[in-house]
């Protein structure tokens, strides 16, 4: 006796499956909707960076370089992770977003991150582009950039391309807003919430105190620390990030404290990686 077929033979099942599974791939790679890039894009598997971005990685990111073969290639794959997840939104007279403009965005933030290889700002999922300083309406003075609470990153073109003229004057746009958003991301309600120690962000804090004071007493007219540190502790670890990255062995001689509580934040330590490839010791 034949068996009975039921309403769908598996053909027809496997063929719907197929299908199915080819459109949800297809949404996520292809498609950039604010809703995708803010939700779905966090669940595409890692692909390989698109060749229109590697040639600057290349000219602009002393980090990437100095790398493994095999680091270099996370980092890559990590960088169009990034780029994937975000939207990039013209302002300002900027009427074109380039490659070139996302690499440097992306790069800064993944050369900050590489020690947490699951960090993606995932809370700032836009990212705003102005041509030069920009008026805040909030603040009522002309900014460089800044990181907004309600998940923005604000970005001044011209500034964050300065940042990357010099990779050793100590000035980094790009790593400086980064690193406002990485202390934002630890400390508010969103999905990467607490994921670095912070007993020993308190302890950098507390050495950092100390040298905002003996800045602002004038007792330090040599320190490495340019006088805008002295604003605040969130400015402090900012402008310490840039030194940290562009004059790694000069910050580590004039403070190896602060220099090794950062290595601990951030799981990096910069003058190992120019040695030996390796992130840490
Ligand atoms: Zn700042």
């Amino acid at each position: 006796m034949e068996q009975p077929e039921g309403p769908y033979p598996l053909i027809v099942i496997l063929t719907f499956i197929f299908f199915g599974a080819a459109l949800v791939y297809y949404i996520l790679v292809y498609l950039d909707a604010p809703f995708v890039k803010k939700n779905l894009k966090k669940y595409l598997f890692y692909r390989n960076l698109q060749r229109i971005y590697q040639p600057y990685l290349i000219r602009y990111f002393p980090f990437y370089n100095a790398l493994s073969d095999r680091n270099k290639l996370k980092f890559e794959r990590r960088v169009q992770k990034f780029i994937d997840m975000k939207q990039f939104i013209p302002r300002g007279g900027i009427t074109d977003i380039t490659p070139e403009m996302k690499a440097l965005v992306a790069g800064s933030a993944i050369q900050l991150t590489f020690g947490y290889p699951s960090i993606y700002f995932r809370h700032f999922w836009r990212i705003l582009i102005y041509p030069d300083d920009y008026y805040s309406t909030i603040t009522q003075k002309y900014h460089k950039g800044e990181v907004n609470l309600g998940g923005i990153i604000v970005l001044s073109w011209k500034n964050l391309k300065d940042g990357f003229r010099s990779h050793t004057d100590g000035s980094h746009l790009g790593l400086h807003e980064m690193a406002h958003a990485l202390r934002l991301i630890n400390i508010i309600e969103n999905p990467e919430y607490d994921f670095f120690d912070r007993r020993i962000m308190q302890e950098f804090d507390r050495e950092a105190k100390k040298e905002i004071l003996k800045i602002s007493n004038g007792q330090n007219s040599t320190s490495i620390f340019r006088e805008y540190s002295t604003t605040n502790k969130d400015e402090f670890f900012a402008v310490a990030v840039e030194i940290f990255f562009e004059q790694s062995k000069a910050f580590y001689r004039y403070n190896p404290k602060l220099y090794s509580l950062l290595t601990r934040i951030l799981k990096i330590d910069p003058i190992v990686l120019a040695r030996t490839g390796k992130l840490m010791k």
